[in-house]
């Protein structure tokens, strides 16, 4: 459920209409719900009651300051996988034990800035990460807790560019390898080994591929037990898929993959933690958009829109499907017709969607792309030399841009002239 809803033939953004906010900062522009953020936080905080637990969301889903502190305010932790993510979550007021520190690739000054504010945790992926957080831990003066990212190998049945839990991927360490690497870790001075990590992919619309990964997680953590390690807490990374289309399935629900987590591993008596991004930010946003013009192809209408891929990359690069409707509700029984809906962008990679079966639109109408929010402001660039897009957020009857299109002139300065030139 979300705050998108339309009222006498208009699309609102909570008590907020869109085009009220279109005609504010212009098109094209992201929009996202206070109500909804928050709502899905509780959803995941309600389905661990009776756990020790952390839900720490993934920031790298949507980041904006305004974002994140809105989640902290209900008691989020953060997940974090880069020193700006780390300062964000900082500079949005969590404290170092609420941040988690994530990613196959951390540097010695990503780990000594984190070690150096507060941590939560690290998740290290690899025998050389280990060897460095406890380095600089030791540098430090300081003793840096850690879990391992297990590599389950289960198949997580999502899109290949998101799947990570299986042995051909980058991330974690081969569980079959944990035994050695635990007891590595063990030796070192620096460290604390608190715990296991897994995270097996995104997009997950089924709850079996969590079943097996956690199953095997907690038969990790009694095996570990038995070889001398104080395996205490759990984090379960991330991954529950959401409902990117009214028709089909609808994913689990948190309620139902927090009975699994309690199912698979509510005996051991670990603190568990998870670390939910899409799910917290994809229905909790909109990508709204003007119409330039309407051309009419050989054999299809296209609708040229003002938004594009680097507004909003998921369809070029995921095959994503995205609900798209018009801000004007349209009205009862008028036929729809198909369009190829595309962006302004020189590469034919810029279509949003192919016959997609709309109302009839003119130039000038708005439309919403509905579940962006996650994965859609943060992976935008611009390309083409289109300044990034305004983000908004809306509270009740109140909104706000949280991040203001930069000008023209201000995208241009942000080059410099060699003084050869
Ligand atoms: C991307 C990621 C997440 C969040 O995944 P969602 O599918 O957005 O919930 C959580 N943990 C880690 C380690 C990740 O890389």
């Amino acid at each position: 459920m979300d705050h998108f809803l339309y009222r006498d033939g208009a699309l609102y953004a909570e008590d907020v209409p869109v085009a009220e906010i279109a005609a504010a900062v212009g098109t094209p522009f992201y929009v996202y719900s206070t109500a909804t953020l928050q709502r899905h936080f509780r959803l995941f905080d309600e389905a661990l009651e009776g756990l020790d637990h952390l839900v720490c969301y993934a920031m790298k889903a949507a980041s904006n300051q305004a974002i994140l502190k809105t989640l902290a305010q209900v008691g989020a932790g953060m997940d974090v996988v880069s020193q700006g993510e780390y300062l964000r979550a900082k500079a949005a007021g969590v404290p170092g034990d609420k941040i988690v520190f994530s990613g196959v690739g951390k540097t010695a000054e990503e780990i000594r800035v984190a070690l150096s504010g507060g941590i939560r945790q690290f998740n290290v992926e690899s025998e050389p990460e280990m060897d460095v957080i406890n380095a600089v831990a030791q540098e430090l003066g300081v003793i840096a807790p850690i879990t391992v990212r297990v590599n389950p190998d289960v198949d997580a049945k999502t899109h290949a560019k998101i799947a990570t839990g299986k042995s051909e991927n980058k991330f974690g360490i081969p569980i079959s390898r944990a035994s050695a690497v635990y007891a590595h870790a063990a030796a070192l001075p620096g460290l604390d080994v608190i715990g296991i990590d897994v995270h097996i992919g995104s997009q997950l619309t089924e709850l079996e591929p969590f079943e097996k990964a956690y199953q095997k997680v907690a038969e990790l953590t009694e095996q570990l037990r038995s070889e001398g390690h104080n395996i205490r807490r759990l984090d379960l990374g991330g991954g529950l898929g959401i409902p990117y289309t009214r028709s089909n399935d609808a994913p689990p629900l948190p309620v139902e993959y927090g009975a699994l987590i309690k199912k698979t591993l509510g005996h051991l008596g670990c603190e568990i933690e998870i670390e939910p991004g899409r799910l917290i930010a994809g229905n909790a946003g909109l990508l709204i958009s003007k119409v330039i013009y309407v051309k009419s192809g050989e054999d299809r209408d296209f609708l040229i829109i003002d938004g594009a891929m680097n507004d909003l990359i998921r369809p070029a690069m995921y095959e994503a499907h995205h609900d798209i409707v018009p801000v004007t509700e349209p009205a009862a029984g008028v036929e729809s017709q198909p369009y190829d809906i595309v962006g302004p962008v020189c590469e034919s990679g810029d279509t949003f969607a192919k016959q997609r079966e709309m109302a009839p639109l003119a130039a000038d109408d708005l439309i919403a792309f509905r579940s962006a929010g996650a994965y859609g402001a943060v992976m935008a660039s611009e390309y083409n030399s289109r300044p990034l897009i305004p983000e908004v957020l809306v509270h009740g009857d109140q909104f706000a841009v949280i991040r203001a299109r930069p000008s023209f002139d201000e995208m241009i300065n942000r080059d410099s002239i060699p003084e050869w030139l």
